[in-house]
């Protein structure tokens, strides 16, 4: 098939039903199907997804798939068998599968139905499934989440190391697809490291959302207080509070249910009944807030959460980008309130000091880039774009969004724990 021949267009409209590409789709699409490893950078809801499954549908052979979660890997073979008429189109190969499901797996690929298999890169390693991958036809290797690679991504998987070694063995010359949403320089050099493939086409959507709006403030012990002043000012309106214990997240919780503010509790020491009841009753307005740990968010797809606080810094900046991410994602207003005090990068840095020496130099750089944040006095977007080796210029879209632009000179300095009102 040639690029000229193929109309791109009608093929996302034939498989998906979609009438426009998002962002890069287009460009990373034809690099993928002209056989060129490549690499793409989007936030969260970028639309990485498509940008492999539509070329593993119109391309000849297999597309091995690999993504850290089973119920990743799980939504979406069943989206995508959703829109054929032939279930065997997408497959998920891992070890709780039963022979009889493993020889299906086998069957459909070899006779050209599956058209994307999915693997944890557990069941990768595998040498019956090296084995047999090596005897049929492989169009490419796509890795989701690829900043799993990296030590200095949020979510290292040691076993994420050995896939360029694995596909190396199925097959010469298998295009790779890298794809991330992280998008530190540190994170993207590993990856194309790791991967071994320099020579990829890069694609980077920017990262700038400029419909939220970043403000920090002093943490002082009437934070909660704080809290339920903004809460009230925002009254009707649906907010995400972060948490770093449970104990703090049942805690907040009660004291809003007192002040009168309609808030529920979420983490993972909740039993699940109750935590899909709180998750459910926060998605379909039951109540405007929810206060949580980090547990409560991936997958989250509300589209008009209003306001992020954190009680508590995150310990990182990736982290803080992809939480207050979950904020205005219908393209209205959002909110990303964050309150600092130094005393919780202590306390952070004391959670760490148990680990191993080189996890403790990482987290400990995280961290430090967290406090430069908390106490830069210039724009915050700014900070971030720039953590993510993005250059924002002054009169970038969402500029003004930001407390350090709108009221210059306000600096929250470490010292300066206690605020007198
Ligand atoms: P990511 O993996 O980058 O976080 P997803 O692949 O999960 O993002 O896609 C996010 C959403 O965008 C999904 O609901 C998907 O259906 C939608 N989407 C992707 N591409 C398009 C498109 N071309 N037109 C409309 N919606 C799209
Ligand atoms: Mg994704």
């Amino acid at each position: 098939m040639s690029l000229v021949e193929i109309d791109l267009y009608k093929e996302l409209k034939k498989h998906f039903g979609f009438g426009q590409f998002k962002g890069l789709q287009e460009e990373v699409i034809k690099s993928i199907i002209s056989n060129k490893n490549t690499f793409v950078v989007m936030p969260t809801g970028g639309g990485k997804s498509l940008c492999y499954q539509l070329p593993a549908l119109m391309t000849e052979g297999t597309a091995i798939i690999v993504s850290p979660l089973i119920a990743l890997m799980k939504n979406q073979v069943d989206a995508l068998r959703g829109i054929s008429s032939q279930d065997g189109i997408a497959h998920v190969l891992n070890s709780s599968l039963t022979k009889a499901e493993i020889r299906q797996v086998k069957e459909d690929i070899t006779n050209k139905v599956t058209k994307l298999l999915y693997v944890a890169p557990e069941s990768l390693t595998k040498e019956e499934n090296v084995e047999f991958l090596r005897t049929v036809k492989i169009s490419f290797m796509a890795v989701d989440e690829a900043h799993c690679i990296s030590e200095w991504g949020h979510d290292f998987r040691p076993e994420y190391r050995n896939l360029k070694s694995i596909i190396g063995k199925i097959g010469d010359n298998i295009p790779i697809i890298g794809l991330t949403a992280t998008a530190t320089p540190k994170v993207q050099e590993d990856i194309l490291k790791n991967l071994g493939m320099s020579d990829a086409k890069t694609f980077k959507a920017s990262f700038n959302r400029p419909n939220l709006y970043y403000e920090v403030r002093p943490k002082t012990k009437n934070v909660d207080a704080d809290i339920i002043r903004f809460v009230k000012q925002n009254d009707g309106k649906s907010g995400i509070i972060y948490c770093l214990s449970r104990k703090r997240v049942e805690e907040l919780a009660q004291v809003l249910q007192v002040n009168g503010v309609n808030a529920v509790p979420y983490h993972a020491g909740l039993d699940p009944k109750k935590r899909a009841k709180h998750q459910d009753m926060f998605l379909m307005e039951d109540c405007e807030v929810v206060v949580a740990t980090i547990a409560f968010g991936m997958g989250i797809d509300k589209p008009d959460v209003r306001f992020v606080i954190h009680h508590d810094i995150p310990k990182s900046i990736e982290s803080y980008y992809q939480e207050t991410g979950r904020a205005g994602r219908d393209g209205g207003e959002g909110h990303c309130l964050a309150f600092y005090s130094y005393k919780d990068i202590e306390k952070l840095e004391k959670f760490m000091s148990g680990k191993p020496v080189a996890e403790q130099e990482i987290g400990h750089a995280l961290l430090q880039e967290v406090v430069a944040y908390a106490e830069t006095s210039i724009s915050r977007r700014k900070f971030i774009l720039h953590y993510f080796g993005e250059e924002f210029p002054d009169d970038g879209e969402g500029a003004e969004m930001d407390d350090n632009v709108r009221f210059p000179k306000k600096k929250v300095e470490a010292q300066d724990q206690v605020v007198k009102l």
